[in-house]
Parts: C-alpha cells; sequence; structure tokens
C-alpha cells in the first residue's frame, strides 16, 4: 500500500490507522527507540513525572499501545506499595487500545515481568467511545495516540466523560519545530530517514511514511489546545519538548 501525501478521508482514516498498527506492533517497540533515537523514553518520563501518581490511583491510558506509558505508571504506583506499611490500595492503571496485536505485545512484555505489570488491566476499545463508566478514573493519558484518531473532538469529550470530577487529563503528541535550524534538521529527518529506518527494521516503509504524513498534519498547539477548551478541560497547559517536537498538555475535570 501506497500512503501517499494526499488528505485522508475520514472514513479511510481508522483502516489505515488499523492496518499500519497491525504492521508494526511487533516491531514496535525497537522501531520507537530507533526513530526518536530513545527520547520517547525521556518524553514518557517527564509526562508520568508531571502527573505524579498517587497511591490508589485509578488510571486509564488511551491508544496504549504495548503499554510504554501504562507501565511507568503502574511501576510507581507500586513503588509506593512498598514504601508503605498500610494496606491501602495500590491503585490500577487500565490501557484501552483499538489495537489486539499493540496490547498482546504489551501483555508479553508484562508477562516477561516488566516491573508494574500486575497492576495493568488490557482492554480493547476505541478512544472514541471507551468503553467505561462516566466518571471512573482518576486520570487519563494519551501518548502519541490521539492524531491517530478519527474524530479527535470526540475522544477529548469521551476522555472527559470517564474522568472523575477533579480528573486530569493529560497528552503527549508530536508537533511542529519552529526554530529555523532545528526545523531544517528534523523535516530532513523525518521525511527521509524515518520511512528508511522503517524499512530496513520493519520491513514497511510506507507504515512509517504514513505515520510522519499524520504528524504533520496534526493541529498546531494553539489550536489543540483550543480543542480541550471545548472539551470543558480547565487549567489547560502546554508545555513544548524538545524545541517543539513534542508537546505535552494537561487539564483538569472541574
Ligand atoms: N501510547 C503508546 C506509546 O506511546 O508507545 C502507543 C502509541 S502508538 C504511536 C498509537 C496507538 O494508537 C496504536 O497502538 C493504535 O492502535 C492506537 N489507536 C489508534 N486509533 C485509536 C483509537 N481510535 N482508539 C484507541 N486507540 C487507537
Amino acid at each position: 500500500a501506497s500512503f501517499g501525501y494526499e488528505e485522508v478521508p475520514e472514513h479511510e482514516k481508522s483502516q489505515r490507522v488499523g492496518a499500519v498498527f497491525n504492521n508494526v506492533s511487533s516491531s514496535y517497540d525497537q522501531m520507537n527507540d530507533a526513530m526518536s533515537l530513545g527520547l520517547h523514553r525521556l518524553w514518557k518520563d517527564r509526562l508520568v513525572t508531571k502527573l505524579s501518581p498517587f497511591p490508589g490511583m485509578q488510571h486509564l491510558d488511551v491508544a496504549g499501545g504495548t503499554g510504554d506509558v501504562a507501565f511507568r505508571i503502574a511501576s510507581s504506583l507500586q513503588a509506593f506499595s512498598f514504601g508503605s506499611s498500610s494496606s491501602c490500595d495500590t491503585g490500577s492503571v487500565t490501557v484501552c487500545d483499538i489495537n489486539e496485536s499493540m496490547l498482546q505485545q504489551g501483555q508479553a512484555r508484562a508477562s516477561k515481568g516488566l516491573p508494574g505489570g500486575q497492576l495493568l488491566r488490557w482492554v480493547v476499545g476505541d478512544a472514541e467511545n471507551l468503553p467505561f463508566p462516566d466518571a471512573s478514573f482518576d486520570s487519563y493519558t494519551i501518548a502519541f495516540g490521539i492524531r491517530n484518531v478519527t474524530r479527535i473532538q470526540q475522544a477529548l469529550d469521551d476522555a472527559v466523560r470517564v474522568l472523575k470530577p477533579g480528573g486530569r487529563f493529560m497528552c503527549l503528541e508530536f508537533s511542529h519545530v519552529d526554530m529555523p535550524l532545528l526545523k531544517e534538521v528534523y523535516d530532513l529527518y523525518s521525511f527521509n530517514i524515518i520511512p528508511k529506518l522503517g524499512k530496513a527494521i520493519a520491513n514497511d516503509e510506507a507504515s512509517y511514511q504514513y505515520l510522519v504524513e499524520s504528524i504533520r498534519r496534526f493541529p498546531p498547539r494553539e489550536e489543540f489546545s483550543a480543542m480541550l477548551e471545548i472539551a470543558q478541560l480547565q487549567r489547560i497547559e502546554c508545555e513544548i519538548l524538545t524545541g517543539g517536537v513534542v508537546a505535552m498538555y494537561s487539564g483538569f475535570k472541574l
């Protein structure tokens, strides 16, 4: 399949996204390290630091894929229970993704004993129509997932629906680099090197070209922050990471 530079019609987007993540699931973690030069680990660490997990937290990680963010949150929840003599609830982390093969990769990591694995629950579901009741989670994260969702505003509205009052929404997503020199390096890297890496590691240049394109099409930071406001999130913040390569958004359901 060739995913060119044309606009993707809405009805085709979910099929393409499904095909992309089916194709890449087995090499996904390896590709993440290669493509981001390991930086995705720092971005995810920053997300979890800012989220500040607390004992007993009921967390939902949407578009959670192989569980990278979820394992981090679960292991910090577990650290509380090791450090405390009380029997208070440790908390739980639900990983929700539309693609079962991504979740299976994550479950395989948990069964190999990756820290935090026992606190994880794996659920197939669509970010636009989450299979959870209203007000069921203290916090919600979506890392490098929202740009793949077909109706972004609907996913944001549903995030707010499943959060408890006072709950926190956080999102990591690729953004746009504005600094002139960095922008040139970034464009060269993402348009030329990432698809080649996709071919070399995953034998799938088209999927990685599609991922690069989806980053270009994602709304700028101001526009995405406005969508968070429309979803009724409050105290919205946007932190720029690595010169704008990534942005981290935070908001509360108050
Ligand atoms: N959050 C993980 C991480 O940071 O490593 C995975 C990110 S991966 C780039 C994007 C994920 O979004 C894929 O696992 C894909 O299946 C999932 N996804 C795409 N559309 C979705 C939707 N509508 N609802 C839930 N998950 C979706």
